[in-house]
């Protein structure tokens, strides 16, 4: 069936199903003209928004009604994670074209509540709107956090240690796989869902908020991106060992057969939603070993002007530029 068939109000019945999963925190949810929602007391609330357009973040072709759903979703949860809070509520907007069969949409939100259920957030309202051409999705999101607790990205100061969790590039490479149709073997098939079905490192952000990670910032746009953004807010330079960046072993089993050099990958390829932070030497010595396994120093943070510089093993240095995805930019590459 059509969603015009159905109708907005038809169609929002059949979302509205199984989207509370902490239902202690909602007094109402979808069916009203606000949601109403408590919040723990002696925490700050954190708010963030991010919106998937079809053809641009996404294409029809290469990633699945669940895993669009999914996505969209879990981008958000990974800005809650970056500032070491807890999701919690999301309003979904989405505008459809008339044509989409019902199933897309249910699909669609069969993968945003799949990760809804995982993380304990309730889906409180929305709004559905008919579009013209392409399909887009647009969630809010609220968090919370101890006060005390937020970590920002103007923190890092001289004498830090810089470090990432998990691997770079995979998403981007799994990408070039999807565009290109290559297969890639058992290695293909983790990157492949790494780019489709990114976890966000939500408890990590919590626990390394938790040890005094003193900046932080999800890796969305590429490394080389996020580097300035914590080195810009922080007025420092941060100082990265290229030989020390975490890749993937299927990333590089693929090396042969990918178009560029892995670093490419690693530092500008986007949407690995791991995350990037600083810490002071102390802090980075007392982390419980299971963190400690889960991520990789990377570099050091040096007094300066918010550049970012990137080693190489014979003594060269390069100033690196942000040239990850930027919208409205037509000379980078995405
Ligand atoms: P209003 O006219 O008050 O804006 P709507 O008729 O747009 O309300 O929506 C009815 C209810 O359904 C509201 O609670 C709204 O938050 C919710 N809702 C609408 N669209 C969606 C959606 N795509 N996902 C989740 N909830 C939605
Ligand atoms: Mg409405």
């Amino acid at each position: 069936m059509e969603i015009r068939e159905l109708g907005e109000f038809g169609l929002i019945d059949r979302l509205k199903e199984q989207t509370i999963f902490s239902p202690d925190l909602v007094l109402a949810g979808i069916g009203d003209d606000c949601a109403v929602v408590r919040h723990g007391p002696g925490t700050v609330q954190l708010m963030t928004t991010d919106m998937l357009v079809e053809d641009i973040h996404f294409t029809l072709t290469t990633s699945s009604p669940q895993e669009i759903g999914y996505k969209s979703m879990a981008v958000n949860f990974s800005d809650i994670a970056a500032m070491g809070g807890q999701p919690r509520h999301a309003l979904v907007s989405i505008a459809l074209p008339r044509s989409l069969p019902v199933e897309f949409v249910t699909a669609m939100y069969a993968g945003m509540k799949e990760i809804c259920a995982q993380f304990g957030v309730n889906i409180v309202g929305g709004d559905t709107v008919a579009s013209p051409k392409s399909l887009v999705i647009n969630v809010a999101l609220t968090g919370d956090a101890a006060p005390e607790r937020v970590v920002m990205r103007k923190g890092a100061r001289p004498g830090d240690l810089v470090a990432v969790s998990g691997t770079l590039g995979d998403s981007a490479a799994g990408l070039e796989l999807l565009l290109t149709g290559q297969d890639g073997g058992a290695a293909g098939v983790i990157l492949k869902d790494r780019h489709r079905r990114p976890q966000p490192r939500v408890v990590l952000g919590q626990r390394l908020a938790a040890a005094g990670v003193t900046s932080m910032d999800d890796i969305s746009d590429g490394l080389a991106s996020e580097l300035l953004e914590i080195a810009v807010p922080s007025q420092v330079d941060l100082v990265i060992d290229s030989a020390a960046l975490p890749l993937s072993t299927e990333l590089q089993t693929l090396a042969g057969q990918l178009s560029k050099d892995l670093l490419h990958y690693a530092l500008y390829g986007g949407e690995d939603f791991q995350l990037l932070f600083t810490l002071a030497p102390h802090c980075y010595d007392n982390l419980p070993a299971d963190i400690r396994g889960a991520i990789t120093l990377i570099g050091t943070v040096q007094p300066g002007e918010g550049r970012s510089f990137l080693l190489f093993p014979d003594g060269q240095r390069e100033q690196l530029q942000a040239r990850g995805y930027n919208h409205f930019r037509e000379d980078v590459e995405a």
